[in-house]
């Protein structure tokens, strides 16, 4: 795996973004790009190195990392080439980097905004300025189409046209659930399209089996889980829920920039919604994986299933 120089190497060249008000932007977040912990700028090194948190702004050189004048060179020709492509993706409504040509953005059924400012504070790229009242108004050429605004609403007013919390409700409600007496447990693995989802297509290629009692749902980022998923799957009869999305933290980024971490929180609270309904909190896992650990995923889930046999059927199977 491609690491980071070790912090000890790396030049002050992050100063450019701690000057203060050097690029005057307008954004909720402040007027300069965020760092990351150790002062880089950019939104995830290694699948998208040009990248920052700010659509259309690209980094190369020793804004980004040690390099001598050759290496920035050929750097600075990939910034530019991927500032190109921001423009002209931009100018047909489409995303860039991670969901490169998506057409579709959030849209917010804003009769119903309690202006918790919610979705404003947790969005990882500052897309969404609020008016006085905390209203969030949208600036769709900024977003990512991650759907952590989604996975963020209390009042699950944020919506894709083809990613909703409907539909993925929808698809868990549709799911087959074995009844007790078939002593067959129906397993979800709701997982990042990032990274999880394609190590499980890994695992498939290089021909490693797992539990065939187990149904996956691609979700755009773990952050745009909304808790009433949790509900909706335990409240019809699945055992266990399991949870995949990128490593976070500064050597391995989730692809948008906080989304896996932000799941890990909200999960956190999820004990209520489990209390509620009477269910066992170990019912639910969270996991990291990167794409290169596919291997992982046959003892994950064999691992889980075990764990969910210990502890017994959802008692709401037959309602
Ligand atoms: S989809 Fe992601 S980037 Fe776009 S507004 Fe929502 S949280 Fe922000
Ligand atoms: S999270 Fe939902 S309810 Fe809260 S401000 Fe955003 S759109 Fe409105």
């Amino acid at each position: 795996m491609i690491r980071r120089p070790p912090r000890s190497t790396l030049f002050p060249y992050t100063t450019l973004f701690r000057s203060p008000n050097i690029l005057h932007l307008q954004y909720r977040q402040g007027p300069e790009i965020p760092e990351l912990q150790y002062g880089f700028p950019d939104s995830h090194f290694l699948c998208f190195p040009y990248e920052t948190r700010r659509t259309g702004i690209y980094t190369a050189g020793c804004v980004k990392q040690p390099m001598d004048g050759g290496a920035s060179v050929d750097d600075a020709t990939g910034a530019a080439l991927k500032a190109i492509q921001c423009m002209e993706l931009t100018a047909q409504g489409k995303a860039v980097s991670p969901r490169a040509g998506d057409q579709t953005y959030p849209e917010f059924f804003l009769q119903r905004c309690t202006q918790c400012k919610r979705c404003t504070i947790e969005c990882p790229f500052g897309v969404l300025d609020e008016d006085e009242k905390g209203t969030p108004l949208p600036n769709p050429t900024r977003c990512r189409r991650c759907g952590v605004c989604m996975g963020a609403c209390p009042e699950r007013i944020v919506s894709f046209k083809n990613y909703s919390v409907d539909i993925i409700s929808s698809m868990l409600k549709a799911i087959d659930v074995p009844e007790e007496d078939e002593e067959k447990p129906r397993i979800v693995a709701m997982v990042c399209e990032n990274d999880a989802y394609p190590a499980i297509d890994m695992a498939g290629i290089n021909r490693l089996t797992y539990n065939p009692n187990i149904r996956v749902i691609p979700l755009r980022c773990l952050g745009s889980t909304n808790l009433v998923w949790i509900a909706d799957a335990m409240s019809k009869g699945i055992d266990g829920l399991i949870m995949m999305g990128c490593k976070h933290g500064d050597d391995y980024q989730c692809h948008f920039i906080k989304g896996s971490e932000l799941a890990d929180v909200r999960l956190g609270k999820v004990q209520d919604t489990l209390s509620k309904l009477q269910l066992e909190a170990e019912r639910i896992e969270i996991h990291q994986l990167s794409i290169d650990e596919y291997k992982k995923i046959p003892a994950i889930f064999d691992s889980f299933l075990e764990k969910i046999e210990e502890i017994g059927p959802n008692p709401f199977k037959d309602f």
